[in-house]
């Protein structure tokens, strides 16, 4: 396609985040809202419903304010630095729709684009490094073609390169059409190229998370400082050395409720490790606001961190 709405969308859905994971959401996202004015004109619940799962989610909500700004000026900006100025938009995803949808000569510099061009030159800068990101922009827009339609296919075909053929795993280098040109397959190093950056140890967290049931269902409240700020969660804390639940329960006001049944599992942040345990309790006294699970599962956008708790209730089920 060379609509940008789509390659926008399809752009800020894959950072950080494996096409394969992308596709489902990507077609709901689009038939929900199929145009930047039905993005702009969404409500927030419908928008983070379809979200739901998808993490990093302030991208969607950036999504939205950009869409709001573009369905007001009428039309997506067709310049490089235009597209750049939207919330959420970097320089990758303001290259790629520049070249993809408007055929500019601007080299959207993405991990497949990393893969190739690393093996090629056998070049052992670690992708983090923001010189060796400026120093491919340079070099391959050097070699841009002069033609619009040709700016478009260059930039899918080097994406379509790195995802179908130069694999990070047993690239197919018999069929690459630059493997003439490849020091890595000519040397037989394709495995050590891109050098990625070293991983950083994870914190690790222990977080309690309560699904309080109540008669008028279970208790939903909105995060208001940390990581998942502004998402919906079933009411959590980060415990501290010798908290108990009922510490916690008894800070919310609860001081009469049952338990029901315990369940442990661990959620991974990039940079946060969570070691959940889930504590189902049953009180008359709802001490945050309260909905039902049909609600749950059809109105309210839950992070897959607390979704998880809701097995809890099926497994009992
Ligand atoms: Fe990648 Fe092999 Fe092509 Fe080199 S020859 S760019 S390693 S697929």
């Amino acid at each position: 396609t060379r609509d940008p709405y789509r390659i926008w969308v399809s752009e800020v859905m894959r950072q950080q985040t494996r096409v394969a994971a992308v596709l489902g959401y990507y077609d709901r996202f689009l038939t929900a809202f199929p145009t930047v004015e039905a993005l702009a004109n969404a409500p927030e619940q419908q928008l983070m419903k379809l979200w739901e799962g998808l993490g990093y989610y302030s991208r969607a909500r950036n999504l939205q304010k950009a869409a709001k700004l573009v369905a007001e000026a009428g039309a997506f900006p067709d310049t490089y630095e235009g597209l750049l100025a939207l919330p959420g938009v970097g320089d990758y995803t303001a290259s790629a729709i520049a070249s993809a949808a408007f055929g500019l000569g601007e080299a959207a510099v993405d991990g497949n684009v990393f893969r190739v061009a690393s093996r090629l030159e056998e070049n052992a800068t670690p992708i983090s490094d923001v010189k060796y990101r400026r120093y491919l922009e340079e070099t391959l827009s050097a070699v841009y073609p002069t033609d619009k339609k040709g700016c478009s296919d260059f930039t899918q075909s080097l994406f379509e390169l790195g995802a179908l053929v130069c694999k990070p795993r047993n690239p197919d280098c018999a069929l690459c059409p630059l493997n003439a040109l490849c020091r890595a397959y000519k040397n037989g190093t394709w495995a050590q190229f891109p050098v990625l950056p070293q991983k950083q140890a994870k914190r690790e967290e222990k977080v309690l998370v309560f699904l309080i049931e109540t008669p008028q269902g279970f208790c939903i409240r909105r995060r208001e400082a940390g990581v998942l700020r502004g998402m919906n969660e079933f009411p959590s804390a980060v415990i501290l050395d010798g908290e108990t639940p009922e510490n916690i329960l008894n800070a919310w006001g609860m001081y009469e409720f049952t338990e029901v049944k315990r369940k442990n599992y661990v959620h991974i942040f990039t940079h946060i490790r969570w070691d959940i345990t889930c504590v189902w309790v049953r009180t008359e006294y709802a001490p945050f606001d309260a909905y039902t699970l049909d609600e749950i599962e059809e109105n309210i956008s839950l992070p897959t961190a607390f979704k998880q708790c809701l097995g809890t209730i099926n497994e009992r089920i």
